[in-house]
């Protein structure tokens, strides 16, 4: 039964229209027609969460099929859970207001383990046990997937099953073992999740355990071991040119196309790079029909080509040519979500701003040379002050820099690298602009991941962190500079996720 969200409870939120549905291109079905459904759920905030590639997918591809239906659902903000919980109002999907409890599946995604708290919140406002231990009902599943599946232990306890990998073939097979089992009224919940542990990149953590020396190993025989991480032809993918268009601002507001999947450089420090290969490309000829049909089908201005380092496409100047003569009388820009440093070309920066200076997001990561070969990004000083030097010239006056703190080897001298190279970036915009320009700056604390070379690295104490992001941030105030503001205390939490076990 949908629930009933009346006015007057929009009305007594922020943001009304994060929790009205409705939006172009939805797909609400009616479940009784449907054999299985699914609530692909964001841990966070709808302005954040629609910005999701993966849910661009998902929620396309399932409702293709003419047996299943896909919804959405988003962390409320705090007003809406209040009033929710006051009203004895459940959380429920965007499309059709069904309560999350009566899907048959319900998938989050972990991008990052700051969210993981809004899942249990989450389970909350749709009133399902925390712990999946203490789930009596067959349905829903719960679903984890993204990279935080890759490592599933601490999310153990209140997940049912994890998806290893690429979702996109694993999920319609689990939808298609719910539906035989909802059409032939299973009421017990261990056969349903034995089933679904036999799909390929399956992880049910009930039927494993660690041992004594924190090796995870099967309970019993029945159940694969070991579980392998699922890649998925990208080049089957066309569902996402039809992709959910907010009625709100969000945070960005373009349509997205993934150009390519994983990528081959290897930093140390990146988990994306590490779980997503091997690389994978679509060919510009499909790139560019897909962009045509989808900013078709969205109206949006903007096309951002997607991938983990986007100047890694093999054909990325030409592409980007043809997709400018085909589109710019529309007034369509081009912005490239990543770019490597080493691989800038000017061609690039000369595209995109044939229509519209979209943003330049550059991220040596380390403030010395020494330390960026530690890390496996290898770039001089001297190549990356040049391209600062080529964007600055063809016109932009905002760029990003991203860098980390706390590396492995880390010294004083590699922190005040980070200063002197982001003074001498200044000191070239000044060149160009005088002091009309700005660099935003961000310094994130290194946070080592599972599945990377640096994955036994320690974290540092607290107090050591906060030190280090200190002597960078305070030495990095001044005109033209904005250091975007992080929490040690966060990524101290954020280290213990990333890398803790099930207890
Ligand atoms: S280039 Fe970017 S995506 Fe690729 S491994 Fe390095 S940090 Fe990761």
């Amino acid at each position: 039964m949908p629930v009933d969200l009346s006015d007057d409870l929009l009305l007594a939120v922020q943001r009304p229209a994060r929790y009205a549905g409705g939006e172009i291109n939805t797909t609400p079905k009616d479940h009784r027609a449907v054999r299985a459904s699914i609530a692909l759920a964001y841990p966070d905030v709808y302005d954040i969460g629609m910005d999701y590639q993966g849910f661009h997918i998902l929620y396309p591809m399932v409702n293709a099929h003419p047996g299943f239906a896909a919804e959405r659902v988003f962390c409320p903000w705090p007003d809406m859970a209040a009033q929710l919980r006051r009203r004895g109002v459940p959380l429920h999907g965007l499309e059709t207001r069904t309560p999350l409890r009566d899907f048959s599946l319900l998938g989050f995604t972990l991008q990052y383990e700051l969210s993981y708290t809004n899942i249990l919140e989450m389970l909350d406002l749709a009133r399902i046990p925390l712990l999946a231990a203490e789930r009596r009902d067959v349905f829903p599943v719960v679903l984890a997937g993204g990279p935080g599946a890759l490592q599933p232990e601490p999310l153990a306890p209140f997940i049912d099953a994890f998806v290893i990998g690429e979702a996109e073939e694993v999920l319609m097979r689990l939808l298609a073992i719910a539906a035989r089992h909802r059409e032939a009224g299973t009421r017990d919940r261990e056969a349903v999740l034995l089933e679904m542990a036999q799909v390929p990149g399956v992880y049910v953590p009930r039927f494993y355990a660690p041992d004594a020396s924190g090796n995870v190993i099967p309970l019993r025989r029945d159940v694969p071991f070991p579980i392998r991480r699922q890649i998925f032809d990208i080049t089957q993918e066309t569902w996402s040119v039809r992709p959910v268009v907010p009625l709100m601002r969000t945070v960005n507001d373009r349509f997205m196309l993934e150009i390519k999947r994983g990528c081959t450089r290897g930093c140390r420090f990146c988990q994306a790079g590490m779980i997503t290969r091997p690389m994978r490309e679509r060919t510009p000829g499909q790139i560019i029909e897909l962009t045509g049909e989808g900013l078709a089908n969205t109206g949006h201005k903007e096309v951002s080509l997607m991938s983990l380092s986007s100047a890694d496409y093999s054909a990325l100047a030409p592409l980007m040519r043809e997709i400018n003569a085909r589109h710019e009388r529309d007034h369509v820009s081009i912005a490239l979500s990543s770019i490597r440093v080493n691989a800038f070309d000017v061609q690039f920066a000369d595209e995109i701003k044939r229509v519209k200076k979209t943003g330049f997001t550059f991220a040596p990561e380390a403030g010395t040379e020494r330390l960026r070969s530690v890390i496996n990004k290898e770039l001089s000083d001297e190549r990356f002050l040049n391209v600062v030097a080529h964007v600055f010239a063809r016109g932009w006056q905002r760029l990003k820099f991203y860098f980390m703190c706390s590396l492995p080897t880390e010294t004083d001298e590699d922190l005040r690298g980070i200063i002197d190279i982001t003074g001498r970036s200044v000191a070239i915009g000044r060149r160009f602009w005088g002091g009309n320009f700005e660099i935003a700056v961000s310094v994130s604390p290194f946070i080592a991941k599972a599945h990377t070379p640096f994955q036994w690295e320690g974290l540092l104490p607290r107090e050591e962190i906060t030190r280090r992001w200190r002597l960078v941030a305070d030495g990095l105030r001044g005109r033209n500079v904005r250091v975007r503001p992080h929490s040690p205390d966060q990524a101290w939490v954020e280290g213990v996720l990333a890398r803790g076990g099930r207890e």
